[in-house]
């Protein structure tokens, strides 16, 4: 459907900003993105700032503006992880299906590119120029150096407020009455460092896998660059027995890696220097609603939904709400309001389930695998799924590698746990957890639950 033109600004030239400013350049409207930062592609950094696992849902919302492969370029397939567990040989699991990978992309790199393909579509983006305040019902924003000093006023037909999980934009929208609204912090932190390639340019690790040292509450994980070097991220608790806090000299951060990391200790560049030269970063889940005001605001992304990163889908998340917006564009033409009201009712509960996702998947994580029976639920489940593919797919899959709802994610796998609580209930289970009778006993429980429900 073509739709009139609009004067449309949007706070924020992060990945979400930028892939937004391409799909309404492509509708015909005006663009001008704000940033408060300066140009990305004129700050000087290695290319190795955070990485991110981008997956299916991410490259179809790319796909449908055209530049999938310019950013494919930029980045590598993983398809398996691999565990350096102690006392273990190196280990490796397969993703998903032959073919199946989630693809490790510097948060930097893809954002420069994706300000280049968004300028070349035609958006106008104004850097160094922080957004202090917004007339919601004007569509009025006011940007300036300093909060107390003076401010241009900029008069739009609506805007998209993609300014992350600190938002200005929904801090405007707070103070409105029944604006829900939480936060919450996880009590673990992180700090990126990094592995540098060879001397000849290649990677010291496997190159095509999401490599991760599981240590209970703790744990280090590893993403490839294109330059050989890794991207390593060290997740903590922020206080503790073992805890960033109890970090507090050099000679403590080359004992805790030594301790706990011994096989890439000594890989790490810098280490004792950059683990106090990085910051220590937190992790917040962040709920709202509503996310649009009249048919003038909305709330895209972070902004509108921030998660933690255990589930690798944030970025994935905020790709597929502009994907889903532009389907809404594309049928209804030119009632925003209505597009508005749409666009929040069938992206929150998809939001919220992703923010439900990651929670978990922090939890079972940190505190879950030194638990035996969840190790021997998991045991089982995937012995099941092994066998009967097509009747138990994880939800791990089901985020990473199809376009389904999250929420439908979310439900199938509640169903999953339930049908598990029954057979972790059954006598003399850690005997007979690979007998038939298990297997029995699960296919009879999953037929009763398909009796009862659309999902499977
Ligand atoms: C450790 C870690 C690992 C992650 N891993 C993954 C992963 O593997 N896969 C994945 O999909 N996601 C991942 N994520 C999440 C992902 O990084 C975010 O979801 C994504 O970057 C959000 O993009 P955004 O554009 O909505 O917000 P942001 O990237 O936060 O961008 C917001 C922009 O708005 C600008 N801005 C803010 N306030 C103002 C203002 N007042 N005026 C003007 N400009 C303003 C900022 O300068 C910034 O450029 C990870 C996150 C973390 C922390």
């Amino acid at each position: 459907m073509t739709q009139i033109s609009k004067n449309i600004a949007i706070v924020g030239s992060g990945l979400v900003g930028s892939l937004l400013a391409i799909y309404l350049r492509k509708r015909g409207h005006m663009v001008t993105v704000f940033d408060r930062r300066p140009d990305i592609r004129t700050v000087e950094f290695s290319g190795r700032s955070i990485n991110l696992a981008m997956s299916d849902r991410g490259w179809k919302a790319l796909r449908k503006v055209g530049i999938e492969d310019q950013v494919k370029e930029l980045a590598i397939p993983l398809d398996k992880r691999a565990l350096h567990v102690i006392g273990k040989p190196l280990y490796f699991q397969q993703y998903g299906k032959e073919g199946q990978a989630i693809w490790s992309i510097s948060r930097g790199v893809l954002n420069r590119r994706m300000i280049d393909l968004a300028e070349k579509e035609g958006a106008i983006f104004r850097f160094d120029e922080k957004v202090w305040d917004i007339s919601l019902h004007e569509a009025k924003l006011f940007t300036g150096e300093t909060e107390k000093g003076e401010w241009e006023e900029y008069q739009f037909d609506m805007v998209f407020g993609c300014d992350g999980a600190f938002s200005r934009i929904r801090h405007k929208m707070q103070r409105r009455s029944r604006f829900d609204y939480s936060q919450d912090f996880i009590d673990v932190g992180y700090k990126e460092l990094t592995i540098p390639a060879n001397a000849d340019g290649s990677h010291k690790l496997e190159k095509n896998s999401f490599h991760i040292w599981p240590r209970g509450p703790f744990m280090f994980i590893a993403m490839p660059n294109l330059d050989g070097s890794f991207t390593c991220t060290l997740f903590l608790p922020f206080e503790g027995e073992v805890s960033f806090e109890k970090i507090r000299t050099k000679r403590d951060a080359e004992d805790f890696f030594r301790t706990h990391f011994p096989s890439v200790s000594h890989e790490i560049e810098n280490l004792s220097q950059d683990f106090f030269k990085n910051p220590t970063s937190a992790l917040v889940t962040m709920k709202c609603y509503p996310w649009t005001y009249w048919d003038k605001v909305a709330l895209v992304g972070d902004a509108a939904h921030a998660v933690v990163p255990f589930y690798g889908q944030g970025m994935n998340a905020g790709f597929e709400d502009i994907y889903e917006l532009d389907m809404l564009l594309e049928h209804m033409g030119d009632d925003w309001e209505k597009i508005f009201e749409q666009y929040q009712k069938i992206r929150k509960p998809n939001a919220d389930a992703i923010a439900e996702l990651s929670y978990r998947n922090f939890l079972e994580m940190s505190a879950k695998t030194a638990d035996p029976d969840f190790l021997l639920q998991k045991k089982i489940e995937k012995r099941f799924a092994n066998k009967y593919p097509e009747k138990w797919i994880p939800a791990y899959w089901r985020v990473t590698f199809s376009d389904r709802p999250y929420s439908e994610a979310l439900s199938i796998g509640d169903a999953q746990e339930k049908i598990m609580k029954e057979i972790m209930k059954l006598p003399d289970i850690q005997e007979i957890w690979d007998s038939e009778a298990i297997e029995l006993k699960i296919l009879e429980l999953l037929s009763a639950h398909e009796k009862d429900s659309i999902f499977f």
